[in-house]
């Protein structure tokens, strides 16, 4: 079966200051890669406009519309010190809800048997009534949320790679036992959580940090006795990604030095995962990445991965 690619035009418009390592030409470098021939076989869709209702699985529904108040009529605004709005940025924000919802839909109705969102504004750093770290929505939390109310998943797993830790994500589920949040990241970096006793009420959390100057060793490593154990016994009815790419050894806000094969790697170890308990049922969203020609290799050997699923 086949890998669902999700994009739109929209998601270039939400704009942020000049210089701002979260930029629209992050997106051009990933479409142009997948340009490829080799991508040919893909399922390309455009994200659809995702609902209030949608973002409000994950956030109040007054956090949502006050996101919206915010947004100028020209120019940006700044909710934090990193965290701006534009114009576009309510459509992108919303497509990329919609987007995570649309690739929970099809790989639940089988259409496909994965799916990679190559959206922005990214998720994981917004918290249940908090935008920050260039977060306005969690994606990552809408599509757990969409799966359990819509398709009756009962556990699901976030897996999150991104070299910051997403405790927007982590905030969510919380007090959650039917949502494992699992991530590897750098520490100490922002935003300054992730440690290892960080584990949620229902021990439903796991942390496994790791040093500025840790690669690949130190990374398979991680997942391999703090995270995919713990992913068997969980048996999750789907699997979704907070696929940041920033612990690339290029990335300029990172120090951890991965490579493209260890993108490649934990893919298909999650793809495995997913395979034992649910059908092969994974949804990847794009969070993190800010050299332009690394982000776009990455992202090159993740979907490759999912499309050899
Ligand atoms: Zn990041």
């Amino acid at each position: 079966m086949s890998t669902l690619y999700l994009h739109h035009p929209s998601f270039a418009g939400h704009k942020t200051p000049p210089g701002h390592p979260e930029c629209p030409d992050r997106l051009r470098a990933i479409d142009q890669m997948l340009e490829h021939e080799k991508f040919q076989p893909l399922e390309r869709d455009s994200a659809p406009y995702g609902s209030i209702e949608q973002a409000a699985l994950a956030h109040p529904e007054a956090h949502v519309t006050d996101i919206r108040s915010a947004i100028p009529a020209s120019g940006i605004v700044h909710l934090d010190g990193d965290t701006s709005v534009s114009p576009g940025s309510w459509e992108a924000a919303m497509r990329a809800v919609g987007a995570a919802c649309l690739a929970v839909d099809e790989v639940f109705q089988g259409k496909v048997r994965n799916a990679f969102s190559a959206a922005r504004p990214p998720g994981h750093h917004a918290e249940k009534a908090r935008a920050m770290g260039f977060c306005l929505f969690n994606n990552a939390a809408v599509a757990t949320r969409w799966a359990q109310t819509t398709y009756g998943a009962e556990r699901v797993a976030i897996i999150d790679f991104d070299v910051h830790h997403g405790n927007g994500t982590q905030d969510i589920f919380w007090a959650d036992r039917n949502v494992l949040y699992c991530s590897t990241h750098q520490m100490p970096l922002y935003p300054g959580t992730g440690a290892f006793n960080e584990t949620g009420t229902s021990n439903n959390i796991v942390n496994a940090p790791l040093h500025a100057g840790d690669g690949s060793h130190e990374f398979r490593e991680a997942i391999d006795t703090a995270i995919l154990p713990r992913l068997d016994d969980f048996r999750p009815d789907l699997i979704v990604i907070s696929a940041g790419f920033d612990a690339h050894l290029r990335d300029p806000l990172g120090g951890l030095r991965l490579v493209e094969a260890d993108f490649a790697w934990i893919t298909n170890k999650l793809m495995e995962v997913a395979d034992r308990h649910c059908n092969g049922r994974v949804v990847s969203l794009l969070e993190g990445g800010y050299d332009l020609d690394a982000l776009a290799r990455c992202v090159a050997v993740h979907v490759a991965a999912l499309m050899t699923g």
